[in-house]
């Protein structure tokens, strides 16, 4: 039976994508045919993570429209030079306002050249104080940081949350888990040549790992070098299924959990 047969029966299982930027100007001309698409193939939560102040309106504005569109707040790192003090405060007045079911996009990244890393880490620290004080679980941007991320995580404890994109080493991948994080894993594994990445979905226990697009970034194979979308989301997990050798509605059902639980969805 092919996933998409799977996908559209009624006892099928539902996907949440745990990171996804509806919001982005990607999507400006066909927001509702991508959302509608996504439910369409069962993806019937989506995390919504704002990159900024200015963002704020943007994810709220598809989180009202869009049911099962959750709200995350925070300041991510690529943004840096955007980011002033008097956002974090802003961050707090958002949080207030709608309590968001994350605090993210936040984190770290050392693979961008031009981006300061003292200036990084301090917003990284403050958000992971905010993190703590409003006991909210953190979606964390590690590209090239993984040490650096779990250095502060280990001083400034959190709910846990989720290592987004992850692509660590196996040791890494168990002290986010030691800590109480989920590994995000989407469209970067699907492609072949992508062997230690592969290696790590099978290999991490099952309940160590979520499911995410970051639509429109991080296109799996099949869309090659095109956008993604949140609709891809159980293409991904059939993808996940097949390299473990399981059932698709098995990954589906765990990975979904996991989220819930980590995500505070009941
Ligand atoms: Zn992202």
């Amino acid at each position: 039976m092919s996933s998409a047969t799977k996908t559209a029966s009624s006892k099928a299982p539902f996907f949440i994508d745990t990171h996804c930027h509806l919001d982005a100007a990607e999507f400006d001309a066909d927001r509702d045919a991508v959302y509608a698409a996504a439910v369409a193939g069962r993806v019937t939560t989506l995390v919504i993570p704002a990159v900024s102040r200015d963002s704020f309106a943007a994810v709220a504005a598809a989180a009202e429209r869009y049911p099962g569109c959750l709200p995350a707040w925070g300041l991510h790192p690529m943004l840096i030079k955007q980011h002033r003090p008097q956002h974090l405060a802003d961050l707090r007045v958002q949080i207030e306002a709608q309590r968001p079911v994350a605090l993210g996009e936040i984190g770290l990244d050392l693979f961008v050249r031009d981006l300061d890393y003292a200036t990084q880490e301090t917003f990284y620290v403050e958000q992971l104080k905010i993190a703590q004080e409003y006991d909210l679980p953190v979606l964390l941007h590690c590209r090239r940081a993984n040490d650096e991320i779990l250095k502060h995580l280990r001083k400034i404890r959190v709910r846990g949350g989720i290592a987004h994109a992850f692509n660590g080493s196996p040791q890494q991948a168990d002290e986010f888990i030691k800590l109480g994080f989920k590994l995000g894993f989407g469209g970067a594994f699907t492609w072949p040549r992508a062997n230690k990445l592969r290696r790590l979905a099978v290999d991490l226990p099952l309940d160590a790992i979520v499911l995410e697009t970051d639509s429109p970034d991080i296109p799996p194979v099949w869309i090659g070098h095109g956008r993604n979308a949140p609709g891809e989301l159980p293409r991904i997990a059939a993808t996940l299924a097949e390299l473990r050798g399981m059932d698709l509605d098995a990954v589906a059902q765990a990975t979904t959990h996991n989220a819930r639980a980590l995500l505070g969805l009941g």
